[in-house]
């Protein structure tokens, strides 16, 4: 198959660099296009990311090359890449929903990791392993819009991630969330680069990240939601109450889970075989960035680690350990994944996968 060409907006950034690392020799993607501020825009890459490349392998030199785009010229991506991998930051969020829109326009689909659409209506929020069915949602969009080939399908917040998935596949088995108390101990990748400053955080924890608690217990209802009306409609009947921290860990968000469940409650080891059992459409239609076992058990009294953890099947596996009565609801837990790869460009990666193979992308 002939690769499929893509660009990356926001290309300079943590997230734009992981996915600039991760789709090194990716069978169906390759890189043709790259965006950012127009700090870095007529620049090579290699001149826009100079002392500040944080990834641990080597700038390959067909990057090096690539001449940097600013991510509001459409005009430039137009007949480079076939889709884009939107990961810029900016603080005014309708400016980043315009410009996505105005890639959708231009035919040019968004698979975004930023957070400005994720409450957009007839705009699906994937985890391939639990809602894929929201693709549905696309030709709605394109029919509102009046887009022809363009859309664009987002991706949520990268610290639920490290539990969603562990909770609805008891969901699925029919045991019903009524309440979820997660505390998180998120790292400091998450803030992007330079990020955090260092006084804040060496020696320290920070009980505060911006609006990470609003989106930890609202973007989970969307995303086991259904489409009702050509909208989505919130799932009812899951109240979630957050803790979001920020602590000295490079990658890994790290979560601590209590569940309580409705009549129906599930045992112990019922709990770890579901886990282990879990497969969904990515693993079936074995898609190459998708974790072999999406859900890992580990068994170890102090794990999951994010060191120890983080990076299992490529970064894009959840671990979960732990597993234990709760005084107060009826389980806990706690779970972990790679917020850069799983949480981000790696999750990209499969939404984009998942969209090729279900023939959104061409
Ligand atoms: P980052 O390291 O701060 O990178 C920001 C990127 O946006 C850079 O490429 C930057 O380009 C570009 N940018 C800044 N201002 C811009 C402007 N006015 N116009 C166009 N581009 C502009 O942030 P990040 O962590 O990679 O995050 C990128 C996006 O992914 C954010 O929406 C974030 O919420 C989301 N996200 C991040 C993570 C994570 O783990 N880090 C996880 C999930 C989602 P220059 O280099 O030229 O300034």
């Amino acid at each position: 198959m002939e690769k499929i060409k893509v660009g990356i907006l926001g290309a300079t950034g943590m997230v734009g660099q992981n996915y600039i690392k991760l789709l090194k020799n990716h069978p169906w993607f390759e890189i043709s296009y790259l965006a950012a501020s127009e700090n870095s825009a007529n620049k090579t890459y290699e001149q826009a990311v100079r002392g500040r490349w944080q990834m641990d392998t080597p700038l390959e030199d067909k990057i090096k090359k690539i001449i940097v785009g600013n991510v509001s010229d459409i005009s430039k991506a137009k007949g480079k890449c076939r889709f884009v991998f939107s990961a810029f930051e900016i603080s005014d969020k309708e400016q980043i929903r315009k410009i996505e829109n105005e890639y959708a326009k231009n035919d040019i689909p968004v698979v975004s990791n930023a957070s400005a659409h994720r409450k957009t209506k007839d705009v699906p929020m994937l985890i391939p392993e639990i809602n894929p069915e929201h693709l549905d949602i696309i030709k709605i969009q394109q029919k509102n819009n009046g887009w022809n080939k363009g859309f664009v399908a987002v991706k949520p917040n990268c610290s639920l991630q490290s539990y969603l998935t562990a909770v609805y596949a008891l969901m699925q088995k029919g045991y019903k969330v009524k309440k979820m108390f997660i505390s998180t101990l998120q790292a400091l990748s998450g803030a992007g680069y330079p990020g955090v400053a260092s006084l804040d955080i060496c020696d320290n924890v920070l009980p505060f990240i911006s609006g990470e608690e609003e989106k930890s217990e609202q973007e989970p209802l969307k995303i086991l939601g259904e489409i009702k009306d050509n909208k989505f409609e919130n799932f009812q009947g899951l109240e979630i109450s957050a803790h979001c921290n920020r602590v000295p860990v490079v990658d890994g968000h790290l979560a601590c889970v209590s569940l309580l469940f409705g009549d129906k409650k599930p045992k112990k080891q019922e709990i770890k075989k579901i886990w282990k059992n879990f497969k969904a459409l990515p693993q079936k239609l074995d898609l190459p960035f998708a974790p072999k076992q999406p859900i890992i058990y580990n068994k170890e009294e102090n794990r999951p680690q994010p060191r120890k953890d983080r990076d299992n099947d490529k970064g894009m596996a959840l671990t979960v350990g732990r597993l234990r009565q709760c005084n107060i609801f009826d389980i806990r837990f706690s779970a972990l994944s790679h917020n850069t790869i799983r949480g981000a460009a790696g999750g990209g990666i499969l939404n984009a996968e998942l969209l090729v193979k279900k023939g959104y992308i061409k």
